[in-house]
């Protein structure tokens, strides 16, 4: 118990508090800026089970507020979940921790989620936060909403009893702003996944002083808010029950990744029928060049870039519409 010791003498949590974080499983939806925050956070906590999701790779770009990456994770493309699982293992070996290299999909959302006790958000899209707010109103779980855009940032835990997700926004508010084109600063993501770490530990710890209202604010022109939000009783997901993002057929479109010229391809969606990797390198070794290792392989040309998983998933970068990016994964990785 020694190394919580400045945290289980803070009298809200206690001897007895450090041990149920210890019983305790978290899920991370996405590991960049919110979520490597927050993750550092209940790992240094004590949280006895963390697990990281996400599937994209570190870049340069993250490392300004990503706080779990350092360069040599941006040299290699390492995937977001692995990199970050071994930085928190050096935190903290005494947790379990189990990066997952996924997207977070309708097909994988109640498996991801059925066995942990919150979910925080560190996504950074609307599909993500919608399917979270499906699944964890079906599965009667508590989530923790967090946002970052410019200078301004919102947090709201959602408990299974209160409103939810869409209770705040209908429908989604993504004006076509992103981190790449309005920026993020570094100590707003921080501000915001620690308030996440934080609501998540008092949601363990079933603490009174948990805010369920819905927060904003704007660090740079020093604005605080927070406001109630009541139930909509005629809301779809839970007036209804009616979980329409978790029971979307699967797509293989293309999706849009948030700020970049990149696309992600779900690809083939056959789980335990692996696409070999190594055989695919061979083939595309005469038209450009070729890395691979045990969770990606990694193809640039003067025309085309791309990284493909094993389960069939690709980012396609540099191109700028789905319809070039479904192009790009026919003629390189097959149809
Ligand atoms: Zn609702």
């Amino acid at each position: 118990m020694d190394r919580y010791a400045r945290q289980s003498v803070f009298s809200k949590i206690g001897v007895e508090g450090q041990r149920t974080l210890a019983k305790s499983r978290v899920a991370i939806v996405g590991a960049g800026a919110l979520g490597t925050v927050s993750a550092a956070e209940l790992a240094g906590a004590g949280v006895g089970f963390l697990r990281l999701i996400d599937r994209d790779y570190v870049e340069l770009t993250n490392l300004q507020r990503q706080t779990l990456f350092d360069e040599a994770d941006a040299r290699e493309g390492s995937p977001k979940a692995v990199a970050a699982a071994e930085r928190l293992r050096k935190i903290n070996s005494e947790i379990v921790i189990e990066p997952i290299v996924a997207d977070f999909n309708a097909a994988n959302a109640e498996k991801l989620t059925s066995d942990v006790d919150v979910v925080i958000d560190g996504s950074d899209n609307a599909a993500a936060r919608y399917l979270l707010n499906d699944v964890c109103r079906k599965l009667g779980l508590p989530w923790v909403y967090g946002g970052a855009l410019g200078s301004v940032g919102a947090a709201m835990s959602f408990m299974p009893d209160g409103p939810c997700f869409r209770c705040l926004f209908q429908h989604a508010q993504n004006g076509g702003e992103s981190c790449a084109t309005v920026g993020v600063l570094n100590m707003l993501t921080g501000i915001v996944g620690s308030l996440q770490a934080a609501d998540a530990l008092k949601i363990l710890l079933k603490s009174p002083e948990l805010d369920r209202r819905y927060r904003t604010f704007d660090i740079w022109n020093n604005e605080f808010d927070a406001i109630e939000v009541s139930q909509n009783l005629d809301c779809p997901c839970c007036g209804h029950g009616d979980f329409e993002f978790l029971n979307a057929p699967p797509s293989d479109n293309a999706v849009s990744l948030c700020g970049r010229d990149a696309y992600q391809v779900a690809g083939r969606r056959v789980a335990d029928d692996n696409i070999n990797l190594t055989l695919l390198a061979e083939k595309l070794n005469p038209l450009g060049n070729v890395r691979l290792n045990s969770f990606m392989l990694v193809f640039e040309s003067a025309s085309v870039s791309f990284t493909l998983f094993p389960d069939g998933r690709a980012i396609v970068k540099n191109v700028k519409s789905a319809p070039a990016a479904l192009s790009v994964y026919a003629e390189y990785i097959g149809a």
